[in-house]
């Protein structure tokens, strides 16, 4: 196992920041880490990374004590922290030799790692004068430099815009192949998109962990379709895999299945077949969202 924490708490005062959570990860999972703000997320990787120490409980990364054994536990991560700190005055390549001396790399690795990210463009430019999504991988690059088993991103997305954050995605897709990557994000899709396997944490306790593939065959699929004429319910309990219905208005309903099948091309079969025309359809993704909220939100409310 890369990751091993065990019954890990950490307490603030009275407050018990993360409450004996465990879990394990390894070679070649990208596991999503979820949790409303507060959770504790941030303080599991930082704990992971020996960044600080928790008052219990154990971690091991690739077999090492990071609490006891910090300095070559970190020879085997690499850390993305949440805000990303860089030397802005300083230029890309100068900055991740500067980071290679520092982990005592070869400076050959450099140039290798700045391809590997898709910066050699932007290499020659001050960090300053790059956008967010550029910075990102720098910061990525960073990380990556001494080639860690496990990689720790804290919120790696956050802030770029929809074409960076595609990018970033498959970067760090493309470096999950063949390390262990625990990634924080707040955003569902995010999850959906990049990772195996989901952890959500609440309130310092972990309410779930499970894979993605799991949780697709749990799901239900809700669609919201507009018909150009009202229906009879007698219809609608017709459609295959059709486990709920609600008419809203009209000729709008709101169908609930339950099957991994996409079920558009099937309602538009069935609008055909009954000579009906769909004047809007919408998915919902129920899911992995609304399993957040359902875990999330039970908690806060008890
Ligand atoms: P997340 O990353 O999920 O937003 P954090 O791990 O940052 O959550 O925080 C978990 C809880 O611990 C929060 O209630 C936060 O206020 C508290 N906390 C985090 N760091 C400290 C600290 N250095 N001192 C006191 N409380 C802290």
């Amino acid at each position: 196992m890369s990751i091993q924490l065990t019954e890990i708490s950490k307490t603030y005062g009275a407050q018990k920041a993360v409450n004996a959570i465990s879990f394990e990860a390894k070679k070649g999972e990208i596991v999503g880490f979820l949790g409303p703000n507060g959770a504790g997320k941030s303080t599991t990787m930082k704990i992971l990374t020996g960044f600080i120490q928790p008052s219990n409980g154990s971690v091991l990364v690739s077999g090492i004590n990071v609490i006891t054994n910090p300095i070559e536990a970190q020879k085997k991560i690499g850390y993305l922290p949440e805000h990303n700190p860089l030397y802005l005055d300083m230029y890309v390549k100068e900055y991740l030799q500067f980071q290679a001396s520092l982990h005592k790399v070869d400076k050959v690795k450099v140039a290798e790692v700045i391809e590997q990210v898709g910066l050699s463009v932007e290499s020659h430019k001050k960090i300053n004068q790059l956008s967010k999504g550029y910075r990102q991988r720098v910061g990525l690059a960073a990380a990556i430099l001494h080639n860690p088993e496990v990689l720790i991103l804290d919120e790696p997305t956050t802030g770029l815009d929809p074409n960076q954050l595609v990018e970033i995605r498959e970067l760090i897709k493309e470096l999950g192949k063949d390390k262990t990557v625990l990634l924080s994000t707040h955003i569902m899709q995010e999850v959906e998109a990049v990772c195996d396997r989901v952890i959500i944490i609440n309130k310092g306790e972990i309410v779930i962990d499970k894979p993605i593939s799991e949780l697709k065959t749990d799901a239900k699929q809700v669609i919201r379709v507009t018909f150009d004429y009202k229906l009879e319910e007698q219809f609608i309990k017709r459609l295959p895999n059709i486990k709920a219905f609600k008419n809203t208005v009209e000729n709008n309903w709101i169908l609930t299945f339950e099957t991994t099948e996409d079920m558009r091309p099937v309602i538009f079969d069935f609008a055909q077949e009954n000579g009906l025309k769909i004047l809007g359809l919408n998915t919902e993704n129920k899911n992995l969202e609304s399993l957040f909220r359902e875990l999330t939100t039970q908690k806060t409310d008890v």
